[in-house]
């Protein structure tokens, strides 16, 4: 008898692996029987049982890594065995966003979950937060023999989506860095910016996460957004007190927004980085005459992996000094059927007395 496929569900308050059928991969498509299934922002959906851009409680969760255990039709590239890294999405691999090798979940095209099952003939359910996932064949890179899952995991929302608008940026040793609203974003980018020399500036009022800032991902300084002086506490680490050359807000609130727009040197850029689609009356009024055109400020956003990254991505997250990081900042490993207390532990990372930082699951578990 075919095995079933494990799928968590997830409702407010309440997460349950159910079994649904294990379906064959249609043309262009492959199987993965995941071996990790790392927890994103899905610790919202439990806590608010509002989906954002995931589409249903059968369809959560989006990073993961695994074994090929089924190759479609039209599929020359993959076969059976092989280990990979699975990047969200669909993406049709023709528009102009996906022929400039850029982010994938930005491509024109892009296709959902329940047109994935559609496509594929398919009852499976399941996204990220599943045993056997389908597969397009263009959303996969191959993980190189001597890197361990852990690792190849940071692949996707840990060091991956971080790493190309920094990458996009040209970020080096000479550049001085705003980092505002320092959670979990805020520490991957902290990371991205340290591996490429940057000196980076802390911008942030939890303590627990400007500690982590500090121990785990080696911040340089820090700044209380709430001290009266805190531009010019920013002013004065730069050079001549001009202002940063790149902010990044990784949180997603105006609060922070305004500060680092405010922290960043004329010419300079500010990025977008977190995401708060989970409060979506959040509205940030920008003065834009004061705001960009007097200090002619560019403002972008980035929150996805290039295509043409991902095999650079792969040999970063190899590096021994990002992988000294890994260690530190995944910091659980839950069975999927455990996923309640998972979330649970998240929800309230704030009164933990550990650092709660990535939590994988075991979808066969
Ligand atoms: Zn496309
Ligand atoms: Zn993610």
């Amino acid at each position: 008898m075919m095995k079933n496929n494990k799928v968590l569900q997830i409702k407010k308050g309440q997460a349950e692996v159910i079994e649904k059928p294990i379906n064959e991969p249609g043309y262009g498509f492959v199987r993965v029987r995941q071996t990790l299934a790392p927890n994103c922002i899905e610790h919202r959906i439990y806590q608010t049982g509002f989906y954002e851009f995931h589409e249903g409680e059968c369809h959560a969760g989006h990073e993961g890594v695994g074994v090929i255990d089924a190759v479609g039709p039209g599929v020359s590239k993959w076969r059976e065995g092989q280990r990979v890294v699975i990047f969200q999405g669909w993406a049709c691999g023709e528009c102009h966003v996906c022929v400039s090798g850029l982010g994938a979940t930005h491509c024109v095209n892009l296709k959902i979950p329940t047109e994935v099952e559609a496509y594929n003939d398919s009852e499976s359910g399941g996204n990220g937060f599943c045993e056997y996932r389908l597969v397009p064949q263009n959303m996969l890179e191959l993980i190189p023999d001597e890197l361990a899952d852990k690792y190849a995991s940071a692949a996707n929302c840990l060091i991956g989506c971080t790493y190309s608008g920094i990458r996009d940026l040209n970020v080096g040793p000479e550049s001085v860095c705003l980092v505002g609203g320092v959670g979990f974003i805020g520490l991957a980018t902290i990371v991205n910016l340290k591996y490429r020399g940057a000196t980076v500036i802390v911008l942030g009022r939890d303590k627990q996460r400007m500690q982590a800032a500090f121990d785990i991902a080696e911040a340089d300084h820090y700044v209380n957004p709430e001290d009266e002086d805190w531009l010019e506490q920013i002013k004065a680490l730069t050079p001549d007190g001009r202002g940063v050359d790149f902010s990044f807000d990784c949180c997603g609130y105006p609060y922070y927004q305004q500060k680092c727009l405010d922290a960043t040197k004329h010419y300079g850029t500010l990025m977008i980085l977190g995401y708060a689609a989970h409060e979506p009356d959040l509205k940030w009024e920008l003065n834009t005459e004061s705001g960009l055109s007097w200090g002619h400020k560019n403002i972008t956003a980035h929150f996805d992996v290039n295509f043409n990254h991902r095999k650079d991505i792969l040999k970063v997250v190899g590096d021994p000094w990002i992988q000294s990081k890994l260690d530190k900042l995944i910091t659980h490993r839950f069975p999927m059927s455990q996923a309640s207390a998972a979330f649970e532990l998240l929800n309230n990372r704030t009164n933990a007395n550990e650092f709660v930082g990535k939590v994988h699951f075991i979808p066969g578990e």
